[in-house]
Order: C-alpha cells, then structure tokens, then sequence
C-alpha cells in the first residue's frame, strides 16, 4: 500500500498543487475544492475507521503521505487541507451512531470541512480552564464565548468545540460539534507571520444554539476525549517539521550545486557545504526519531513523552534547516516564493500549536518521572 499511496501523492503533489502554491500563499487561500479532489483520491479517509468511510491505514502509511506532501514545502496548506484530522477524532471517538454516519463520511469525502477549536483568547495552554460555556435548554445547548487561532475556522462546516458545561478544571469541560451555520456563531479572519494561504479565525459565540445531540461523549467527559487527538497531532506536526525541514536541504543543496561565487560553485567552499551536513544530519537525526516513535505507535503503544520530545526536536530541526537554507539562497532566501523564505516565517507555528514546547518539555517530564 505504502508504495501505491506513495505515488499517488506525488502526482497530486506535482499536478494540482506545486505548480499554485506561491499563488495561493500570496492571496491567503486555497481552493476549497481541493478538498473534495485529496477526498476523491482517499486522502483524508486516511487512517479513519471503514464504517463510517475511513480507509485503514498505519502511522507508517500516514508518514509516507506527511513526506510526499512535505515536497510542497508549504505547511499552511497541510494545516488546513488536513484539518480534520484533529477535527474528526473525537467525533469517530465521541459522536452517537446516528452523528457518525451523518457527518464523517461527507468530511472523509472533502465534501465538508472539519475543524477543531479549543484555543480562546484568554489563552490556549490550559486547556483545562477554558471559559467558553454550554448550558443545556431543552433539547439543545447555549454556547457563549470565544475561540481563536482556529484553522479552517472561516470555512469549517462543523466545528469540534471544547466548553465548559460543568465547574472549574478538567472536569467540567465537554465536547460539542457545533454547525458552521449555527444560529449566534460569527467568524473573523486572522492575519498570520506564515501558514499564509491557511484558513485561521476567531470564533464568537453569543447566545448560539447547538442541538444537545451534538455532544461528543457523555456531558463533563470532554477532555479526556479531547486530550487523546494530542499524541497524533503531535506526531504529525513533528513529520511535517521534519519533511519540510527536509525541503529546505533540497532547495539549498540544488541551489549550492548551481550558484558561483569566486569562479566556483557554492558547494565547493566548505563553509556552505558544513552548513548543508549539519543540516542533513539533523534531518537524518529526527527522521530516525519519527521511525521509532511510528514503530511503537503501530504497535499498540501510544509513548507520550517521546512524542512530545520528537515534536519539539523536528520543530528545532526545521528552524535549523530554514535559517541555514535562507543563508546559502543569499539575497534569493529573501524572496517570496522560495521554500526557504516560506518555511522560516513558517516555522514559530510548529514551536507553538498543537502544544508549545514549554508546556511538553513539561508533559514530559512528567511522563519521565521527573516531577
Ligand atoms: C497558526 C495557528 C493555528 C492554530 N490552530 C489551532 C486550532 O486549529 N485549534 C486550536 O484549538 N488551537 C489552535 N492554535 C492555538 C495553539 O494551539 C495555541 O497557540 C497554543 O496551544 C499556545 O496557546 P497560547 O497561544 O494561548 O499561548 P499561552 O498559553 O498564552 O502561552 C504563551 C507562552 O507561554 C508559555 N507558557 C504557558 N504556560 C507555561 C508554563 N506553565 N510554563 C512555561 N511556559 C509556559 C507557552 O509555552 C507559550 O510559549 C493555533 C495557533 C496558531 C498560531
């Protein structure tokens, strides 16, 4: 399967997506078709179970589709094509047979758009002191607050969304799948130093009626429900970290090949070809990482701690790899539309979202008994 998957990314990769990239970064879009054709050719059922239009797939079949769609060298694209993989989960985990079978298959499909927000404004770390509030009415729920940050925020056509429906802390918070046409939901674009052509929005709730069955596991039962997305949502940050730093070592490498400087080319000056080793081993490094952490994850086991450390370790990695690719593009590192210029302006992106390193140096310290 792997070699199969494997080439029909990179045909879709090379056909429908490089030749626009730079365009759409530049008009801070993508065409929501898009996902109907990564839909049509099975992408985003990747991984989703088969009963509600998934197709099976290992953590290993998910890494080689990371890397060919790495080749674009664009992650805001990814965030938001892929959007319901942190979207989708607690749905699959959380939703009634009936919920299920009426909204995953259109999302599977790229007939809808899935997104998941649990980020507010008064912060996005502490998840178990959210503020957003649901209270039950009869058959539906009364949302108030706000989320932010959220990708697919402006498009999503349903919304995973963390509340608190019960008191302080972990055990009070819910998950509801909120309807992107939901009576009191309003949405606001946000403006981003990278991930340009990504959709991410603020989410305002005023008084916005949700049906009670659109609860995602039982009521107060919501973190836990949402904790369990983290480990692969990390591990897929991780592989594009990793990919996209691996992006940057080909933009660079070709590039040192063909420039001349000082009547040879600028791999020739040891400065710059030491400067495309310690890239490759620190891509070579993190790829070894991510290969142990899938092995053990297609295994069964879900190691906490080392995703975390493999997270932070690939978002080091692509920083690196970006800031050393700029420099041998020289003044062209600077231009729009290279990988190098869009990876290092994307890069702060992976040391923040789905967890900033701060907050898993500390998970996993904790997992490591250290605490
Ligand atoms: C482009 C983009 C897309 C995103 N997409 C989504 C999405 O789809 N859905 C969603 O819900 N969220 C999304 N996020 C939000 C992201 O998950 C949060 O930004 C992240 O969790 C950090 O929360 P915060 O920004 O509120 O920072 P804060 O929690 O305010 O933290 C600020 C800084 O302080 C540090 N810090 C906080 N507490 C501690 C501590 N105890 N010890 C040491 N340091 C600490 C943090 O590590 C961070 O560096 C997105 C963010 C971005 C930038």
């Amino acid at each position: 399967m792997e070699e199969a998957l494997r080439a029909t990314v990179r045909r879709f990769v090379d056909q429908e997506l490089q030749p626009h990239i730079n365009d759409w970064e530049e008009a801070g879009v993508f065409p929501r078709a898009l996902y109907r054709q990564a839909g049509d050719l099975g992408l985003l059922a990747l991984g989703f179970p088969e009963a509600e239009g998934g197709i099976p797939a290992s953590y290993r079949n998910l890494q080689a589709l990371n890397e060919e769609l790495c080749r674009t060298g664009c992650g805001g694209l990814l965030a938001s094509l892929f959007s319901h993989r942190i979207g989708a989960p607690p749905i699959v985990h959380g939703g009634s047979a009936e919920l299920r079978a009426r909204v995953l298959p259109e999302i599977f499909a790229g007939d809808k758009i899935s997104a998941l927000a649990v980020t507010e404004p008064g912060g996005g770390s502490d998840v178990a002191n959210l503020a957003t509030t649901a209270v039950r009415d009869g058959d539906h729920y009364i949302v108030n607050g706000s989320k932010t940050f959220i990708t697919s925020g402006m498009r999503a056509d349903w919304l995973t969304v963390a509340v608190r429906t019960g008191g302080a802390g972990a055990g009070g918070v819910s998950a509801l799948l909120v309807p992107g046409d939901a009576p009191g939901l309003a949405r606001s674009p946000l403006k981003k130093m990278g991930w340009w052509c990504s959709d991410t929005a603020e989410l305002h709730f005023a008084q916005c009626r949700v049906p009670a069955a659109n609860l995602l596991g039982a009521e107060n039962a919501g973190f836990a429900l949402l904790m369990r997305n983290f480990n692969d949502e990390r591990l897929m940050l991780a592989m594009h970290a990793c990919y996209l730093a691996q992006a940057c070592l080909d933009e660079a490498g070709e590039w040192a090949r063909q420039r001349k400087t000082f009547g040879k080319a600028l791999v020739q000056h040891q400065a710059v070809r030491h400067k495309l080793v310690e890239m490759a081993t620190r891509v070579e490094a993190t790829r070894a990482f991510i290969d142990s952490v899938v092995a053990r994850m297609d295994a069964g086991e879900a190691p906490v701690a080392q995703v975390c450390m493999l997270k932070n370790f690939a978002a080091q990695t692509m920083q690196v790899c970006a800031d050393h690719a700029v420099q041998i593009l020289g003044g062209m590192g600077f231009m729009r539309g290279t990988v190098a210029e869009r990876v290092y302006r994307d890069v702060k992106v992976y040391m923040i979202g789905g967890g900033a390193e701060e907050i898993l140096n500390d998970l996993a310290a904790r997992q490591l008994g250290w605490s």
